[in-house]
């Protein structure tokens, strides 16, 4: 794969090719990321097939025996991971799913919670709780692995001014916060997640009451 150099193209076959194990390849793909490489696929560059990645920029070349980086991506375990996924709400902080749920657009693939870095451990960001939060494999893994042009302060403002003024007030929430906090209502759904199956459809059933009532008093 590095042999391509820059500007090479090369599918996701032969890099299952070269790391026989699957899981062991996307490993690889992202380990290659902190070591400095950027690597596109089809999401960021049209012009690749959905299996195809373009080598854009060579970074450590681990197979000609360059060190890598100290400090590279550590996976964060024990009482830290506990800790973050508290704070954060058992929640990706970036598209708000929670651990074991579907993705919305991919029935059947569930989500799986890491921590993730803020800033990225190869662009200097440690492994302290204000850099740390809850992530989903998959934001994870884009935040990671795609090289995706940032977007611009004006583009993300023109987003932020549409909502209503609960939202933004919201918003600028996590925004002081540095991360997504659970609303109010989003914290009573994990208490209510944590309770046994015949007592959850016992709130539930009441919650319709309510629901019902409510809509016909509209
Ligand atoms: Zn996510």
């Amino acid at each position: 794969m590095a042999s391509r150099g820059v500007n090479g193209k090369f599918s996701k076959l032969e890099l299952f090719e070269a790391v026989p194990d699957v899981a062991q390849a996307d490993r690889r793909m992202r380990d290659l990321r902190p070591m400095g490489w950027k690597i596109d696929n089809y999401k960021v560059n049209p012009n690749l097939k959905p299996d195809e990645y373009l080598v854009r920029e060579l970074g450590t070349r681990v197979d000609l025996g360059e060190a890598a980086p100290k400090n590279v991506r550590k996976n964060i375990t024990g009482p830290k991971r506990r800790r973050i996924l508290e704070r954060d709400g058992h929640m990706c902080q970036v598209c708000g799913i929670r651990a074991t749920q579907e993705f919305p657009d991919a029935p059947g693939r569930t989500a799986v919670l890491t921590i993730g870095h803020i800033i990225p451990v190869n662009r200097g960001g440690q492994n302290v709780d204000d850099n740390l939060r809850v992530e989903c494999q998959r934001c994870g893994d884009e935040s990671r692995d795609i090289t995706v042009d940032p977007p611009t302060g004006q583009q993300v403002l023109a987003h932020a001014v549409r909502g209503n003024l609960k939202d933004k007030r919201m918003l600028y929430g996590w925004m002081q916060a540095g991360r997504r906090t659970p609303s109010d209502i989003e914290k009573v759904f994990q208490e209510w997640s944590r309770l046994p199956h015949a007592e959850r459809l016992d709130v539930m059933t009441k919650l319709a009451e309510q629901v019902i009532k409510g809509l016909e008093s509209e």
